[in-house]
């Protein structure tokens, strides 16, 4: 039986259901949050986690995929406690964000450095987490991330994204890269994840829903892409409506096949002074944003309900199949 990799064990593929495809639980610098946030450690971090979780299986959506990886704050102890309570499935990831340098650790570790391993040790930690599970939790990661925003391909990027490229073809895990859209900088991560041998279906373009420049969207689509359309709530350099309509647009030209919704919103995060900031900073930053307000939307904007499951359901779960070759 085809099977998903998930926070609470593995899944059979059809159980992933409705599925919003980057999204966080908790969202924190670690280091920072264990010397000066107490409350993260608090019950009710964990049960206010689950509390919205379980909101969202009621509005009839399934599963996240949780991108925290290195640089994000990923804490697994914390995501076992939410997934044991609540009921959607929670796809946990790795890989590493950083805009510019690799993490500390593999800035004298690794091949040509002063610890020179020969091999990149970024692809036997990544491997690991998707084979043998994360920090020995014995959860499995079903998702690999890098990212790549203003500053471009620096060093660190391209060390992070080539690490990345390998373990999916050592593995067959799916791929996120964390884009700016305004700088065009999914076209970069196509052509490097290429070059590692890397198939673009298996690729998900995050934030692509940053812009409204259709030529650049089709441009990614057309090389095999996933685009995902997903930061529904941040609603500062972009609206909503030019968000949905964005969507809509694409979807009228034939892309409905290749896009995804979700938010890139979390639950606790400690980019804000106290968690309660967040939520009142960016009020429609929440799980439910989508199923309230953006669905209604691109019905109202002539999108259909076939297409809306598409992007919800067959999209997600094509982008997720590839964990399959790994078993
Ligand atoms: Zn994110």
């Amino acid at each position: 039986m085809a099977t998903i990799e998930t926070a609470r064990g593995a899944i059979a593929q059809k159980d992933l259901g409705r599925v919003l495809i980057h999204e966080h639980v908790f969202l924190m610098d670690m280091e920072y949050t264990f010397n000066y946030r107490p409350d993260f450690h608090s019950a009710r971090t964990i049960d206010d986690a689950v509390a919205r979780l379980d909101e969202l299986k009621n509005a009839g959506f399934d599963t996240i995929i949780d991108l925290t990886v290195l640089g994000l704050g990923r804490h697994m102890p914390s995501i076992a406690k939410v997934a044991e309570r609540t009921a959607v499935n929670i796809v946990v990831s790795t890989g590493a964000y950083s805009f510019d340098a690799v993490p500390a650790p593999f800035q004298f570790w690794g091949p040509g450095l002063l610890h020179d391993t020969g091999v990149e040790p970024m692809v036997g930690h990544f491997v690991s987490d998707i084979v043998e599970g994360i920090a020995d939790t014995g959860i499995r990661a079903g998702m690999l991330k890098c990212a790549i925003d203003a500053p471009g391909l620096t060093g660190g990027v391209e060390r992070i994204m080539r690490a990345v490229g390998r373990t999916h073809v050592l593995t067959g895990a799916p791929v996120t890269v964390h884009t700016s859209a305004k700088h065009e900088t999914g076209l970069i991560a196509q052509k490097v994840l290429a070059e590692e041998g890397v198939d673009l279906e298996r690729v998900v373009i995050g934030h692509c829903g940053d812009t409204a420049d259709i030529d650049y969207l089709a441009r990614l689509a057309d090389r095999g892409s996933m685009l995902g359309m997903d930061r529904f709530g941040v609603d500062f350099e972009i609206t909503m409506e030019q968000r949905v309509a964005t969507v809509a647009e694409m979807v009228r030209r034939g892309y409905a096949g290749q896009m995804t919704l979700s938010h890139d919103c979390c639950c606790w995060s400690d980019f804000f002074p106290e968690v309660d900031d967040y939520h009142r900073a960016m009020p429609n930053h929440h799980y439910l944003h989508i199923h309230d307000d953006v669905l209604p939307a691109l019905r109202a904007a002539g999108v259909s309900q076939i297409d809306i499951e598409r992007m919800l359901i067959a999209n997600p779960r094509r982008v997720l199949a590839s964990q399959l070759a790994s078993h």
